[in-house]
């Protein structure tokens, strides 16, 4: 009987530092590493970035008034608006300033306002005034006539991280960062003194420095490394989208009251709907982003308790994400430190408001770089994101013309719902888009009322054909999650694009 013969691993390649998790955190630090010297790797275990936690936050830009004062957060959120208004010049993308009211109900919440302020000041952010029932009015018209007071500061925003998680990606890629997609690490090994040999489900690779930056299973990259002492808590928060038809309720983020078991807040998103969350459960496990009825009522009871005149059968989904916090900061704080077992590896840990204070983590992880020993030499040139992807929707009319004329695919609406084109959803899978959730992420196909109902066969097609594949191969989000599992005809399958 012949033996089994164990094959080695394919060899990916060698690097200065490899980021492991491609979640806003791990893009972030990628594209600035991507400003220095050096080969540099993000490692991803699924098969787009940012489909971790990224993909189900508010996607809101704060003030550190939430953060404890002193705190790392604190610290490191302390000026995101300025900074994430100067990416999204940089990289051509989108963040809407709608500015946030924490509003007091009762008389006993007006102490929580002036409470924030002074922590939002001490973390260093400015800007904020106190403001009463008729400024809120004057602001908010449809807000309940409850609130007695609020917190206001104008500069806070919104953004969709999908899209800026896949932006500074392609930007890091842009500037000679390797990405490799649906490469889950599973073992890393110290080489020598030199160099950690991490091992992925696609291959390979030699690293001298280890960013362990995997969101909710950073608690098993640290295990890994030999750090078998963190521990992650987990805390399940469900979140409503409302139809664009009933935007006009709220023009701001709009904060009520906040516990372990809610965070009440309604905002309108960078794309023009109403978000409003958040009611926490006891997730089962890290994957478990199911969400109840009961939570959706939990949620629902929260922004009409905010806006009276928010109504059920506005709502057009539903979903959920897992926040966490750990055991190595006090608090709820972040922990972003170098490794205490493995040399010249820094684990990030950061829980919420880890997208507001994403570019503040990034510098932070490159100082301890340089403190570890990597030399940062800034490249001569770096190049800015070309573009960004066209818009048919918020275009003028003008403009529309002029790219129908350009491309007659911008001509033909495949989405109804958010009036995505052709051209749009094939310019996405031409730039490295291969998922049903990708396209929808980066083009809006399928974020609209009916959910994808209307426009879901026509991206399948269009992923078939633009990839060269059958459409039994095309899937919602990677590995296992097929659209299609077979055909009740013979000859359904006869080639790429027949579907
Ligand atoms: C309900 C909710 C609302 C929130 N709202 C806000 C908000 O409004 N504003 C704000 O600032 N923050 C908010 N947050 C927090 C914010 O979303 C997170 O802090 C942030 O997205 C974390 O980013 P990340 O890159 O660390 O994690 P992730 O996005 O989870 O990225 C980690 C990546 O690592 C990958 N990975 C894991 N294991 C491996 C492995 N073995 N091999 C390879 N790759 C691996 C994962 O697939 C994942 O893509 C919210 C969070 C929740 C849950």
């Amino acid at each position: 009987m012949a033996k089994a013969q164990s094959v080695s691993p394919a060899f990916l390649g060698e690097c200065d530092v490899v980021i492991i998790g491609a979640g806003i955190i791990g893009a972030m630090i990628a594209r600035e590493l991507s400003k220095l010297k050096g080969k540099f790797a993000l490692i991803e275990k699924e098969a787009f970035p940012g489909f971790g936690v990224s993909k189900a936050s508010l996607s809101q830009i704060h003030l550190p008034d939430f953060c404890p004062i002193g705190s790392l957060k604190g610290k490191l959120s302390a000026n995101a608006p300025q900074r994430f208004k100067k990416l999204a010049r940089e990289l051509d993308l989108h963040y809407r300033e709608v500015g946030e009211i924490w509003l007091a109900l009762k008389q006993e919440h007006i102490e929580n306002l002036w409470e924030a302020k002074k922590r939002g000041e001490s973390n260093g952010a400015r800007g904020y005034e106190i403001i009463g029932p008729e400024k809120i009015r004057q602001l908010e018209p449809y807000v309940t006539k409850k609130a007695i007071a609020g917190l206001y500061a104008k500069e806070p925003g919104v953004l969709y991280t999908p899209e800026w998680t896949f932006a500074l990606t392609e930007n890091a890629v842009q500037n000679g960062v390797s990405l490799y997609l649906g490469a889950a690490v599973t073992g890393i090994d110290k080489e020598d003194d030199h160099y950690y040999k991490v091992t992925t489900t696609r291959g390979q690779i030699r690293a001298r420095y280890v960013i362990n930056a995997a969101g909710l299973y950073s608690d098993e990259i640290a295990a890994l490394l030999g750090d078998a002492d963190i521990h992650l808590e987990l805390r399940k928060g469900t979140m409503l989208i409302f139809d664009k038809s009933v935007s006009s309720l709220v023009r701001h983020m709009l904060f009520g009251t906040f516990s372990e078991k809610h965070s009440q807040d309604i905002a309108p998103t960078a794309h023009g709907n109403l978000i409003l969350g958040v009611h926490y459960v006891k997730p089962r496990n890290k994957k478990d982003t199911s969400v109840s009825r009961e939570n959706i009522e939990e949620t629902f009871k929260l922004g009409k308790e905010l806006v009276p005149a928010l109504r059920e059968k506005d709502m057009i989904t539903s979903f959920s994400g897992i926040l966490c916090t750990n055991n190595k900061a006090s608090d709820g704080d972040f922990y972003i430190a170098p490794s205490e077992h493995a040399p010249r590896a820094i684990h990030v840990l950061a829980g919420a408001p880890g997208l507001t204070a994403a570019p503040g983590i990034a510098d932070m992880v490159i100082r301890l770089l340089v403190e570890q020993g990597l030399k940062a030499e800034e490249k001569k040139v770096f190049h800015t994101r070309k573009e960004s992807f066209p818009r048919f929707e918020s275009a003028p009319l003008s403009k529309k013309e002029k790219m129908i004329a350009s491309n007659p695919k911008y001509g033909h609406i495949v989405c109804r719902c958010e009036q995505v084109t052709e051209a749009e959803v094939i310019n996405a899978i031409k730039r490295g888009v291969d998922t049903m959730d990708g396209v929808k992420h980066l083009t809006r196909a399928g974020m609209g009322r009916c959910q994808g109902s209307f426009c879901g066969s026509s991206v399948l097609k269009y992923l078939a054909n633009t990839l060269g594949i059958p459409a039994t191969k095309v899937t919602k989000k990677g590995a296992g999650s097929h659209h299609i599992v077979g055909y009740t005809k013979q000859g359904g399958e006869s080639g790429a694009g027949e579907c």
